[in-house]
């Protein structure tokens, strides 16, 4: 049990890990210090800030621990902290207004278990052109302190991602620590910054900022003989990658993934086989498609006065599905007038979708067409035909 001194030496608020199986007896064993984090009086003025943020937003502030400049959240995976103010800010929102679907669609939260960014941060996800070309390093302390079956996960996780389907994401090893994107490496490894070291979980990420994936990666020191070292390692990147856990209360519901999948890789826990599941290609392939095709705009009619009724088909909705589809709107002789976003809810069986948009001039003729996005919203789809209705 060597363990037990290494984990009440590293807990401070709160601890949520990441591992249930013989982690479960060290986290009882933690309970008696586990302090909700709102009821301490040390908070700074920022850290304020972040809680009451977390707190409007349904986050279980008993999985938040703030370091110096990280905020830990469920312990493998958080924000850089002053990179997470920004967006509290709003100085990384991107401006562009979404439109609620009108009449409301049929609540599928039952059916997205999913998790990715928030929709309002969605400038946080990694740039179009830089997560084609992630590279990774790993420390000559991963393989020393944490054992090379680690470094073998690592480079087969990389390769898990690179051969999913449809999804752009590629991760290469190098080794000049100046050029990598993500950084691995041994949580005693004093190369690796203060939030990644001595950790009390099996391994740490964390989220991306600014349009570029999480840099850093550690694995416990005494994680040697874990045994779902290549789940683990596939999991860390999709944290750097802007997932979060299957099934938590963090980040945005990602539409058209299962109720319940209990081998997504984005799931806490074991997995000694892992293979990415429906919900986790789904979840790439809307944040980071590797291409779209072009929505067919099979109806366009009067709801009622002044509001269309827009039907549309993403004929490759399993491995192109679009996050959002922006509808244009044109007069009768082909102006454009403007656009709206809504949420793509093409994860149908046929891929069909029917939104609604009203508070157009009544008894005018307008031309619609729609084009599908991701979520960042860097990746499109061509444009439908235009379609004309009276309202
Ligand atoms: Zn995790």
């Amino acid at each position: 049990m060597i363990l037990v001194k290494h984990y009440f030496s590293k807990v401070r608020f709160s601890i949520y890990t990441c591992c249930w199986g013989a982690w479960m007896v060290l986290l009882l064993l933690g309970c008696g210090q586990d302090h909700p984090i709102v009821e301490t009086a040390s908070l700074s003025p920022e850290e304020r800030e972040i809680i009451d943020y977390l707190r409007a937003n349904d986050y279980d502030l008993d999985a938040v621990e703030f370091l110096e400049d990280f905020v830990v959240y469920e312990a493998d995976a958080g924000w850089d902290k002053a990179a997470l103010l920004r967006t509290i800010r709003g100085e990384n929102i991107d401006p562009i207004p979404i439109d609620p679907d009108d009449p409301s669609i049929v609540d599928l939260e039952a059916e997205e278990r999913h998790r990715g960014i928030r929709e309002e941060n969605r400038t946080d996800a990694v740039t179009k052109g830089r997560v084609d070309d992630l590279t990774y390093l790993m420390r000559a302390s991963l393989g020393r302190v944490c054992g090379t079956d680690w470094t073998a996960a690592f480079r087969n996780g990389a390769r898990e991602w690179n051969r999913l389907a449809h999804c752009r994401v590629t991760l290469t090893e190098t080794t000049s620590e100046i050029r990598a994107d993500i950084v691995i490496g041994s949580d005693l490894d004093t190369g690796l910054p203060t939030s990644h070291r001595n950790i009390p979980s099996i391994a740490r990420a964390g989220f991306p900022s600014d349009g570029r994936a999480w840099g850093w990666i550690s694995v416990n020191d005494n994680a040697d003989d874990w045994d779902s070292k290549l789940k683990t390692a596939m999991h860390e990147f999709g944290h750097c990658l802007g997932y979060r856990h299957t099934g938590t209360s963090d980040g945005q519901f990602i539409h058209g993934t299962p109720s319940t999948e209990s081998g997504s890789i984005m799931n806490q826990g074991t997995n000694t086989s892992p293979s990415f599941q429906t919900g986790d290609r789904r979840s790439a392939r809307v944040y980071y498609p590797e291409e779209y095709t072009d929505p067919n705009s099979d109806s366009v009619r009067r709801e009622s006065s002044g509001k269309v009724r827009l039907t549309y088909r993403n004929s490759n909705f399993i491995t192109r599905p679009y996050y959002w589809i922006r509808v244009y709107k044109y007069t009768s002789w082909g102006v454009y007038l403007g656009y709206r976003d809504f949420k793509s809810r093409t994860g149908s069986s046929d891929g069909f979708h029917t939104l609604f948009w009203g508070g157009h001039t009544p008894g005018r003729t307008y031309k619609f067409a729609v084009r599908g996005y991701n979520f960042r919203r860097d990746i499109n789809s061509g444009r439908s035909s235009k379609f004309s209705v009276d309202l």
